[in-house]
């Protein structure tokens, strides 16, 4: 007899999608989200509270609750089960009193403070990003070295500057994400998950994620191969996405997504949104510590992965 699964319902994996809001309109996510409703996948979209009045030479594509008609597209999210997250304020800076009216607004609107949060691009109220994600002196100071910022530049972390809110993330959002990783199957890399950081209390618990910038990464991360390997291995994937990054095509689903997303849903998955997924891992686990190996294996995998994506974008 077949063994039962691990996850509820006798489920043999579970996987997810946490799709940051960056390039995203109704026209151009609404059709990936209908697809996963049909296929009876929930998974969870971040949305930008407030609008960006300053303008934003990078994101200026995306839309927040301040565009007309986008209050009413994740509302309809929201009724048909997918879970709303937090991906920042806006998508440039936001002192605090930007990101106070931001969790506000989130709460007036969804009827809760968000579950979790992933920090955006290059906000400096993000807390513990750039080289502050990792502890390792030497990978801290190469990553440093990479990113071409101030030191101390992102600051939602740090008490008395303008940036902070790391009191009010503390205070209202369960989940936060850090480092992302090229594995499908985030069992075999942070198995721990989600864990408390003492380095990081401002966030309350922290998670990994499988990576995929945009629909290309997606199809490579999710081929028929990796989806039979994170089912064989009773895995956890939360795929690290961007809907509004070439998903769509004259407003329909690109194929090839369609076909893979088609094919994962016809697997014997537990599909659920970020939040009760890391709800039922915690409810699991004995402990919220990250084990110091486990921690020093991620930092290193996290670092190779960045410079073999780096090397793929440079050969493209
Ligand atoms: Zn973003």
């Amino acid at each position: 007899m077949e063994s039962p699964g691990r996850y509820p319902g006798g489920a043999r994996f579970a996987f997810t999608i946490f799709d940051d809001t960056d390039d995203a309109t109704p026209e151009n996510v609404g059709p990936v989200y209908s697809l996963l409703a049909e296929l009876g996948m929930r998974t969870t979209k971040t949305i930008w509270p407030v609008a960006c009045p300053e303008g934003s030479r990078i994101f200026f594509a995306g839309q927040t609750l301040d565009d007309p008609g986008y209050p009413e597209f994740i509302r309809s999210l929201a009724a048909a089960g997918f879970e709303i997250a937090f991906h920042s304020a806006t998508m440039e800076s936001s002192e605090r009193e930007r990101v106070v009216a931001a969790l506000d607004r989130f709460r007036e609107f969804t009827g809760a403070w968000p579950r979790s949060h992933a920090n955006h691009g290059h906000n400096r109220d993000n807390l513990y990003w750039g080289a502050d994600r990792i502890d390792h002196p030497l990978l801290r100071s190469l990553y440093r070295a990479s990113l071409h910022k101030p030191a101390n530049f992102y600051q939602g972390h740090v008490p008395d500057s303008p940036f902070w809110w790391g009191d009010l993330c503390q205070r209202d959002i369960s989940y936060v994400r850090n480092l992302s990783f090229a594995d499908v199957n985030l069992s075999r890399v942070n198995p721990s998950m989600p864990y408390r950081d003492e380095r990081r209390p401002l966030g309350r618990l922290w998670f990994s994620a499988s990576d995929a910038e945009n629909a290309d990464e997606f199809v490579a991360l999710l081929n028929e191969k990796n989806q039979a390997r994170l089912e064989a291995e009773q895995g956890v994937c939360i795929v690290a996405t961007h809907f509004g990054k070439g998903f769509c095509r004259d407003g329909a689903v690109r194929a090839d997504v369609q076909a893979l997303l088609t094919s994962m849903a016809q697997r014997r998955g537990w599909f659920v949104p970020v939040g009760p997924l890391l709800d039922f891992l915690r409810s699991r686990r004995d402990s919220e510590t990250l084990p110091q190996h486990e921690w020093r294996r991620m930092q290193w995998r996290w670092a190779r992965d960045l410079v073999a994506r780096r090397l793929r974008f440079l050969l493209h």
